[in-house]
């Protein structure tokens, strides 16, 4: 390596389910983009360096300094018996923010059964998925046909919202000789991203809240997913880059910006500036979308499920008493009351969109998107004492 750029990004070893992964490099040690640098114990998956550079810190990262000069060329994985196996070492995840290790799911035998493809990219603003489906359909096609030929799937759907027109006529040229691939539509509403809401308009059956798409011989993966998945199989390439839309507060921007494969581990203000950089009073950067996004901070690193960079507003002064309804599919307590205190308000009750329930520990939506009125739960926060009320369901 001729010399370090003094640009450093971040590669965070928590960036899929389960524990974080044991970093296998040392402070000190040089790297090349693609080379395997923390694997999981456990549930996970491998983690590679997305640039070329020298390792200079670790703690819940991997800390790198580029190096001056970055060559296309990228490590390919190491060698491997199957595509599963590839997938694995290539550590794909779910890339629509779950994280889920993707081989996992992949090694599910569905006898018969159906691979779904989620393009809902439900969030406002979001469009990095439709945009690869624009740019590149034949690369999605690739990967879902892997994946049924993996799972032994007969059937393939691809559920999309009607108002994409343009990507389904893109699709529906891609798919026209595949006999076991067909279009669906989702409904035009949020969340119709959900995996429950996903398998109800495809199979027109409704999952228990908790249960899994197995229970109907079915696995449900992004769109970004099964673009790894080909990725991993075809050119031996880790996963070492990220589809993500910058949108919000941006100079001369009101819709959103698509950047296809950004290194991870890049601190998202870099895909700000080029955006446009910040407009004038811009208030905080959130992580994700605008519904479940998570705040963050110029510094946030890309990781493996980063899917929006959004520029909020500054938050309006407001030292009310105020009362929180969560919602499932979108805003939970915690982001509400960081939005409140953001806000200087004080919040005094907090309640639960009343189809939320609780499953082994967890609350969730009962009917994701048939959302009911909230008149009873309102009046309550009234009367614990709210003088105004902030919502993160997504029906009135
Ligand atoms: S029913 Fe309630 S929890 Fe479910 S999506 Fe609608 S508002 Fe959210």
């Amino acid at each position: 390596m001729k010399g370090v750029s003094g640009i450093k990004i971040k590669i965070l070893l928590k960036q899929h389910v389960g524990a974080p992964c044991k970093t296998t490099v040392k402070i000190g040690q040089e790297i090349k983009k693609g080379e395997l640098i923390a694997e999981p114990e456990g549930l996970g998956a491998n983690i590679h360096s997305s640039v070329y550079g020298i390792v200079v810190d670790i703690n819940d990262a991997i800390v790198i300094e580029m190096a001056d000069d970055q060559p296309k060329y990228f490590m390919p994985i190491a060698d491997t018996s199957c595509n599963i196996e590839a997938v694995k070492e290539a550590g794909v995840v779910g890339a629509g923010g779950a994280g889920f290790p993707t081989h996992v799911k992949l090694n599910a035998k569905l006898n018969d059964g159906y691979v779904l493809v989620n393009t809902a990219e439900c969030e406002p603003i979001l469009k990095h998925n439709i945009k690869l489906i624009e740019e590149k359909p034949e690369l999605l096609i690739r990967g879902l046909k892997y994946a049924m030929e993996m799972t032994k799937a007969k059937k393939a759907y691809i559920a999309i919202k009607p108002n994409h027109k343009k990507a389904i006529i893109i699709l529906g040229k891609a798919i026209k000789f595949e006999q076991n691939i067909e279009i669906k539509f989702l409904p035009n509403m949020y969340p119709a991203g959900d995996e429950r809401v996903v398998i109800r308009e495809t199979l027109g059956v409704e999952l228990e809240p908790g249960q899994l798409p197995n229970a109907v011989n079915a696995v449900v993966f992004n769109v970004e997913t099964l673009k790894n998945v080909a990725l991993a199989i075809e050119e031996r390439r880790p996963v070492i880059a990220k589809d993500v839309t910058v949108g919000g507060r941006i100079k001369g921007d009101v819709d959103g910006k698509v950047f296809l494969n950004a290194p991870i581990g890049m601190p998202v203000d870099h895909y700000v500036n080029l955006a446009g950089g910040l407009e004038k009073n811009s208030g905080e950067i959130v992580i994700g979308g605008p519904f479940t996004g998570i705040a963050g901070h110029e510094n946030s690193p890309i990781t493996k499920t980063t899917g929006g960079v959004l520029v909020g507003m500054v938050f309006p002064n407001d030292n009310r008493k105020f009362g929180i309804l969560a919602c499932e599919c979108g805003a939970q307590e915690d982001r509400l009351t960081e939005i409140v205190d953001g806000m200087g308000g004080t919040v005094v009750a907090a309640e639960k969109c009343k189809r939320m329930v609780e499953v082994n520990g967890r609350y969730r939506c009962d009917k994701p998107g048939e959302c009911p009125g909230q008149t009873e739960t309102v009046l309550k926060l009234k009367k614990a004492g709210a003088e105004a009320i902030i919502v993160g369901t997504c029906e009135d």
